[in-house]
């Protein structure tokens, strides 16, 4: 396994991958790894034989007061893992390599990014397009892997690829969870053993949507108000949204019709954790 730290020697490597003919599979993360990452690594590993893995903690997709500081960085840990799993190559820039002077040139995706976290992250969409449409330019993937998990950076990105004719193919990866249903997330590390056990009402108010679907309930209202109930038996959650909105404009929905993705995000002691389930109602 290589590893990577600067721009040019990811190009170099990834030119003589291509020169052998072999097919670009991209995982871009911010590290601290766990099992989610790693079923994006192996998705990449069945479209391509040659998988690359970003770790950088994207310091312009953190706003004022968020965790950028102290996210998690056990970078050998990492590394370890993806030799494990047989990546071919890690690319780990410094902040300085990503933008080695002041940044002028940012990609803005207009209305999916208002919405869900939008509301509650300004500034975040837009350090996500941006860096992942520099790290698009930098390994020239055939494909990137992203999780279900971050449900609308999956939909935000698949949308800037579309709009500015990226040429690669963005998949998506079903959310890895815990045996209580909570999503595997980086931050989940910053949870105390009580508030770890809070967290899994989380999950549990996206199942009652789902039995609430599955039941014939269209009222997002009625639903809403029910995922709500079980999140405020955890005195600790502050919730920030629960929404259920269309799968792929993320607009609310009044009415449960077709493709839904019902989110939530709460604040849990010192965390922020999102979690949702997609939903296709005709499909039930
Ligand atoms: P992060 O390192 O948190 O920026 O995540 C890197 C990628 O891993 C993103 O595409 C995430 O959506 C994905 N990811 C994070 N957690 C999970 C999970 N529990 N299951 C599947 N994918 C995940």
């Amino acid at each position: 396994m290589e590893v990577a730290k600067t721009t040019e020697s990811v190009r170099a490597l990834v030119k003589t991958a291509r020169g052998q003919g072999k097919r670009i599979g991209f995982v871009p993360t911010m590290g601290a790894l766990h099992i989610g990452h790693v079923s994006l690594i192996e998705a990449a590993k069945q479209h391509a034989n040659f998988v690359v893995v970003s770790i950088f903690v994207n310091p312009t997709q953190f706003g004022v007061g968020e965790d950028f500081e102290k996210y998690p960085r056990p970078i050998e840990h990492d590394l370890e893992i993806c030799r494990e799993q047989g990546v071919d190559l890690v690319f780990a820039p410094t902040p300085a390599e990503m933008y080695p002077g002041e940044n002028f040139t940012w990609v803005t995706v207009e209305k999916l990014t208002e919405p869900l976290c939008g509301q509650f992250r300004p500034g975040h969409f837009r350090g996500v397009a941006t860096v992942c449409a520099k790290l698009f330019n930098i390994v020239q993937p055939d494909a990137a892997f992203f999780g279900q998990k971050d449900a609308q950076q999956a939909v935000v990105i698949k949308r800037m690829v579309a709009d500015l004719n990226m040429p690669l193919e963005i998949v998506v990866c079903p959310t890895v969870r815990e045996p209580d249903g909570l999503a595997m997330s980086s931050r989940n590390q910053y949870l105390s053993p009580s508030r770890r056990k809070d967290a899994a009402y989380i999950y549990k108010s996206l199942q009652k949507c789902r039995q609430m679907i599955d039941a014939g309930i269209t009222d997002t209202g009625k639903i809403i108000a029910e995922m709500r109930k079980i999140l405020s038996q955890v005195p600790a959650i502050k919730i920030e949204y629960v929404s259920i909105v269309d799968a792929e404009t993320l607009q609310s929905v009044d009415r449960i019709a077709g493709k839904v993705l019902a989110a939530v995000a709460v604040r849990l002691g010192p965390a922020r954790l999102i979690d949702n389930i997609l939903m296709d109602a005709k499909k039930k």
